[in-house]
């Protein structure tokens, strides 16, 4: 039971996410019963013609089982129709056309892909050290944030999920530069960014991203915060939320972000009696 603090999970997938494995009711329920506030659906939406699940994502079904959640389940659960967008930056015309006709409350843009191939792949890393990979990594990003495409930076620092078994510990400060290049493009044009806690699931012992870099955001005057598991199923729904929580408190990040129609607005993390 997540008590204390206004509990929110702003990513978070169903089986409307190729990868799901928790129908849209079901992931309702169980928020409900973990005490989760406000939840926002975040299901995938690939671009690439060529990726065998690019078709699976389907609006019209989507939208329709969000509304009937909202009817069983709004009076005890705030319910948020979110993206995740596969950011990759030479499809970027299709992710535009598609936003034109399709609303969501959330974008959340995520790289998992560069042209080198999915991050931390074998082909991806063939012939380039930990340096070069992680660099290639974070100037997709880097374009994610520019793009307009982005409303918070899904799991930045994703490639620690590979990447720390491959080439060891993960050393931020080597990308500072990069990070710092980052966070002004996201302060200036109102992106947030995410802590998201899958890493802590994966065996890697840290958010993405982790908390150097939580703290170099808020250092450089990143405000906007968004929060989210992961979760594909169930049982992670809401995971490590308060850990998250006391990353963001310690890094004196002390609101929350919900949002409505792409418009964030912060939530106090202040202790509040259950
Ligand atoms: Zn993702
Ligand atoms: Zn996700």
């Amino acid at each position: 039971m997540i008590d204390g603090y206004y509990a929110v999970d702003y990513h978070m997938h169903s089986i409307r996410s190729h990868d799901g494995k928790a129908t849209i009711p079901q992931q309702c329920m169980r928020a409900i019963e973990i005490g989760l506030d406000e939840i926002c659906f975040t299901e995938h939406k690939d671009f690439n013609p060529d990726d065998p699940v690019v078709d699976h994502f389907d609006y019209s079904l989507y939208a329709d089982e969000i509304a009937s959640a909202r009817e069983l389940y709004g009076d005890k659960l705030t319910i948020r129709m979110g993206v995740e967008l596969d950011y990759q930056s030479w499809f970027e015309d299709l992710i535009g056309e598609y936003l034109v006709s399709h609303a969501f409350d959330l974008l959340v843009s995520s790289v998992h892909h560069t042209r080198d191939g999915m991050v931390m792949s074998s082909k991806y890393i063939q012939g380039r050290d930990a340096r070069d990979c992680y660099r290639r990594y974070f100037q997709e990003v880097i374009r994610s944030a520019q793009s307009g495409y982005a409303d918070v930076i899904g799991h930045l620092e994703y490639a620690n999920r590979r990447g720390v078994g491959i080439f060891g510990a993960y050393v931020p400060e080597e990308y500072e530069d990069m990070l710092r290049e980052l966070f002004s493009i996201m302060i200036a044009k109102g992106i947030a960014l995410e802590i998201n806690t899958a890493g802590l699931r994966q065996g890697i012992d840290m958010t993405y991203p982790c908390e150097k870099t939580v703290s170099l955001y808020a250092s450089c005057g990143g405000k906007l915060l968004n929060i989210g598991s992961d979760a594909h199923k169930t049982d992670d729904l809401g995971a490590n939320y308060i850990t998250a929580v006391d990353i963001a408190l310690r890094n004196g990040l002390n609101e929350v972000c919900v949002w409505e129609n792409r418009k964030p607005r912060g939530v106090k993390l202040k202790r509040v009696s259950s």
